[in-house]
């Protein structure tokens, strides 16, 4: 089983990547911000709680996102592994993760810190805000997105460090070669 934590600030390219990992490894996917963006789209109670987060740039509870990911995870059958993609986002929530795994008999095989750098994340959200009407990505929101990514999330950087799961990849350039950086990743713990 192959379990891959993508992990990088908002607009890194962890969903363009994971969905080449996807087609190519033939796994799972789950990112929670899809998952939360469709409970929101059907106006569904957990969406209707899911928005006043998301539009003020703010994390879900960590109990909240935990029940989200373990009911998503139990519905895969038969699968060759996960990709997760914006979870885990706090510790709590890697703690969370290493523990459902293991209940399964699993692990994680790696975290790939998709590095990209500030202004960078900026020009590309802001884009992506003016292509698709996310309505997270104005400048506002993604300032508060940044912030809680250092002070909640980059400390996930150390955590799985001191699991010797990290892999950092250069996510700046090409689509392709950070693509192949990958895959150099995961072929390296298959
Ligand atoms: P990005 O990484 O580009 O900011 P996502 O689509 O992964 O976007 O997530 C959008 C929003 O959904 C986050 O800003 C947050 O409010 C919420 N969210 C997604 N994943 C989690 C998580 N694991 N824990 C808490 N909140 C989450």
């Amino acid at each position: 089983m192959l379990n891959i934590v993508i992990f990088g600030a908002p607009g890194s390219g962890k969903g363009t990547q994971s969905e080449r990992i996807v087609a190519k490894y033939g796994i799972n996917h789950i990112s929670t911000g899809d998952v939360l963006r469709a409970e929101i789209k059907n106006g569904t109670e957990l969406g209707k709680t899911a928005k006043s987060y998301i539009d003020q740039g703010q994390l879900l509870p960590d109990a909240l996102i935990i029940d989200i990911l373990a009911s998503t995870l139990d519905g895969f059958k038969e699968s060759k592994g996960v990709i997760f993609d914006g979870f885990p986002r706090t510790i709590a929530q890697a703690e969370a993760l290493k523990k459902m795994l293991a209940e399964r008999g699993q692990q994680v095989s790696v975290m790939l810190d998709l590095d990209v750098p500030e202004e960078e994340l900026m020009t590309r959200l802001i884009k992506r805000g003016q292509e698709s009407g996310r309505a997270d990505d104005n400048e506002e929101t993604i300032k508060k997105r940044l912030v809680v990514y250092h002070s909640q999330t980059a400390p996930l950087i150390d955590w799985y460090k001191a699991e010797g799961l990290y892999a950092h990849i250069q996510g700046l350039g090409e689509l392709e070669t950070i693509t192949a950086d990958i895959c150099k990743a995961i072929d390296s713990v298959q």
